[in-house]
C-alpha cells in the first residue's frame, strides 16, 4: 500500500481540502485522494482523529497536514483556504463533508439550539466553505467540489428535521454553485450516502436499531466509508469531467424503493 510506488496517479499535483477528515467518510476520502497523489488538508475540530488521518496518509508515503477548523465559522474557512494555498500553492479539490447528526425529536419538540447548530454545520458550513474555496480554485485554474449530502437530502425521516432540512439545502446550494461556475472550470456535485457504518451512526444508535436500519437497504447491510470515498474520488478526478450540478446516491438501493 505504498503511495509513492504507484505510477500515473490521477490527482498528481492537486491540492485537496477534506472537512471532517478526522473520522468516517472524510477520513476514508482523504486517504483515497492522497493515495491518488493529492496533497490533502484535513480540516476538522477533532485534533486527535485528524492527526490519526494525517499519520495514516504520511506513513503510506502520502502528503497531508491538519488545520484545525470549525466549519460553522466563516472566518475559519477563510484562514483554512489561506493557509492551504500558502502551504501547497493552490486549491483544486474540496470535499465539504463535516457534519453532525444532531438531536432527535419531532418538530414540535425539536430543540431550537439543536436546529441552529445542525444548520450552522451541515448547511451554512458548506456555503461558508465554498464562499472562500471558489475564489482560490479560480486562481488555481479550476477544480472540483464534492459536497456530502445524504439520502436524507431527497427523502425525509422522522425526528431529524434539522438534518433533513440542511441536507436538502446542500443539494440546492450545490446546483446553484454548479451553474454559477460551470463555464469557469469548477464542477460542484453532491453525494447522497445511505446509512454508512461510521461513528456518527454507531455512537448514536444501539445494535438492534443498526440492524433494523441495515435491513432497510435492499443490499441488506450498511455501507462503508471506503465505498463512499470511491465516489468522492471519481467526482474529484477528471474522469467525471462532464459531471456538474449532480447528486449521486450511494445507498445500497435505499431510495430506489
Ligand atoms: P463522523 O462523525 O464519523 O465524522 C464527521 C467528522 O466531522 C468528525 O471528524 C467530526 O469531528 C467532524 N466535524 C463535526 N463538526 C465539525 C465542525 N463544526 N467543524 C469541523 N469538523 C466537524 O461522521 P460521518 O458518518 O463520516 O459523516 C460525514 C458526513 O457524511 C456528514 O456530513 C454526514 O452527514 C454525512 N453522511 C453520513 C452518513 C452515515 O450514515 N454515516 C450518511 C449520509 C451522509
Amino acid at each position: 500500500n505504498k503511495i509513492n510506488n504507484k505510477k500515473m496517479n490521477a490527482l498528481e499535483n492537486k491540492v485537496a481540502i477534506v472537512t471532517g477528515g478526522g473520522s468516517g467518510i472524510g477520513r476514508a476520502s482523504a486517504i483515497l485522494l492522497a493515495t491518488e497523489g493529492a496533497k490533502v488538508v484535513i480540516a476538522d475540530v477533532d485534533v486527535e482523529g485528524s492527526q490519526e488521518t494525517v499519520t495514516k496518509i504520511t506513513a503510506a508515503g502520502g502528503e497531508a497536514i491538519f488545520i484545525k477548523t470549525d466549519t460553522s465559522k466563516p472566518r475559519e474557512h477563510e484562514l483554512l483556504v489561506e493557509q492551504t494555498v500558502e502551504k501547497y500553492g493552490g486549491l483544486h479539490i474540496v470535499c465539504n463533508n463535516a457534519g453532525i447528526g444532531g438531536p432527535l425529536g419531532p418538530v414540535g419538540e425539536y430543540p431550537i439550539d439543536g436546529w441552529d447548530k445542525v444548520i450552522a454545520i451541515n448547511l451554512s458550513g458548506v456555503f461558508y466553505g465554498m464562499h472562500y474555496q471558489i475564489p482560490a480554485m479560480l486562481k488555481s485554474g479550476g477544480g472540483s467540489i464534492v459536497n456530502m449530502a445524504s439520502i436524507l437530502a431527497i427523502v425525509g425521516t422522522r425526528n431529524s428535521s434539522a438534518y433533513v432540512s440542511a441536507k436538502h439545502g446542500v443539494i440546492g446550494l450545490t446546483k446553484t454553485a454548479a451553474l454559477e461556475y460551470a463555464d469557469q472550470n469548477i464542477r460542484v456535485n453532491a453525494i447522497g450516502p445511505g446509512y454508512i457504518s461510521t461513528p456518527l451512526l454507531t455512537n448514536a444508535l444501539d445494535d438492534d436499531t443498526l440492524k433494523a436500519i441495515a435491513a432497510m437497504h435492499p443490499i441488506g447491510r450498511l455501507g462503508t466509508s471506503e465505498e463512499v470515498a470511491e465516489l468522492v474520488l471519481w467526482l474529484s478526478s477528471s474522469k467525471s469531467s462532464f459531471v456538474t450540478g449532480a447528486y449521486y446516491t450511494i445507498d445500497g438501493g435505499y431510495t430506489a424503493q
